[in-house]
């Protein structure tokens, strides 16, 4: 088949957390080829994403043939080499997301196949899910593999002690507590922090310095083992992450596929990771964009992230026909491509 026409789009969101979210979060591509089969994909970079992908990308795709994984991945490298003068990471990277994603469920719609059949077959049936977010009465009710946790630095430890502590006694002993800190600690402040947490059996902590902060997190690792430094929603593509690597940044890699540069740069990724022996947890992990990547691959941990919040948190359903979690765990339907349909609703 031949790529028709590409658009991307910036739903209608009414409940992103502020920040640059409120701006600048998810876009939805869509992508139109010959034989009426269309596939959408979810990436990042909002509104100025979105002349990336309606203009320059769209211009250097119509007409391309889209028929096998070493078709989306020639494309990707197309344009990536193509916005390169002003692109590799941030905001062009997120658009690019969208774009690959899109293609990769075009080609799973065409032929059938849920995308993580198209990426060497599912390895993983019943994923283990952890929930991000405060509600570990639910969480717990809902059977998940662990809870994380987020901290912003206040100047204090017992805030996070007390949160520690009341998530080990409602999750219970055999469940994963992490700390996502969003990098407001520093070095010093984590060495503190592992020693005041060590009787809860931390698995991780998350995001505790900046993603240009790659030499002293290798320095750090050691520091807070065996606590668990993640890392690596804010890094883009196998470029980004051979710095990492080469830096010994990180125990558990944290690529997100909506903006890293996708399934395909995620494939790279995890190629890379395993060279490196280094577990891949990819960020959102839970949504279908990351899931058919952790079915797929040896690389990913059976582990995968829901943003969960609190049960009463309104959210906006873009995305209809999500896997439920059932005792604790999530798979992928075996509907073709993502297996999910797009919520015109929210346009
Ligand atoms: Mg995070």
């Amino acid at each position: 088949m031949r790529i028709e026409s590409l658009k991307a789009i910036y739903p209608n969101y009414r409940n992103v957390a502020s920040s640059w979210r409120t701006h600048l979060w998810q876009i939805v591509v869509e992508v139109r080829t010959d034989t009426g089969v269309t596939g959408y994909g979810y990436g990042g970079g909002g509104l100025a994403s979105l002349p990336i992908v309606n203009g320059h990308f769209n211009e250097l795709l119509v007409g391309e043939s889209l028929n096998s994984p070493e078709d989306v991945m020639r494309i990707w490298d197309c344009l990536y080499y193509e916005s390169l003068p002003y692109g590799r990471k941030g905001i062009a990277m997120m658009a690019l997301s969208g774009v690959d994603l899109a293609l990769w469920d075009a080609l799973g719609k065409a032929e059938r196949r849920p995308v993580a059949e198209l990426l060497g077959g599912v390895r993983k049936d019943r994923i283990d899910v952890y929930a991000t977010g405060p509600d570990s009465e639910w969480y717990a009710e809902l059977g998940v593999a662990g809870q994380k946790l987020t901290h912003r630095w206040a100047g204090r430890t017992d805030d996070a002690v007390e949160a520690a502590s009341k998530a080990r006694q409602v999750m219970g002993a055999d469940t994963k507590i992490m700390f996502d800190v969003y990098m407001s600690w520093d070095a010093d402040v984590a060495v503190r922090m592992a020693n005041d947490l060590s009787e809860f059996n931390v698995y991780w902590f998350e995001d505790v310095l900046t993603p240009d902060d790659l030499a002293t997190l290798g320095n750090l690792r050691p520091k807070i083992s065996p606590i668990n430094l993640a890392g690596g929603e804010h890094e883009f593509g196998v470029v980004g992450f051979k710095d990492v690597a080469e830096h010994g940044s990180y125990d558990i890699w944290q690529p997100d596929i909506t903006w890293c540069g996708g399934i395909t740069a995620g494939i790279r990724i995890c190629e890379l990771a395993s060279q490196y022996g280094i577990p891949v947890v990819p960020h959102r992990g839970g949504e279908v964009w990351g899931l058919h990547l952790i079915a797929a691959s040896n690389s990913c941990s059976n582990l995968a992230e829901l943003v969960l919040g609190r049960q009463d948190t309104a959210t906006d359903d873009l995305w209809v026909g999500n896997p439920a979690i059932t005792d604790g765990k999530l798979s992928i339907s075996d509907h073709p491509g993502f297996g999910v349909q797009l919520n015109e609703a929210m346009l």
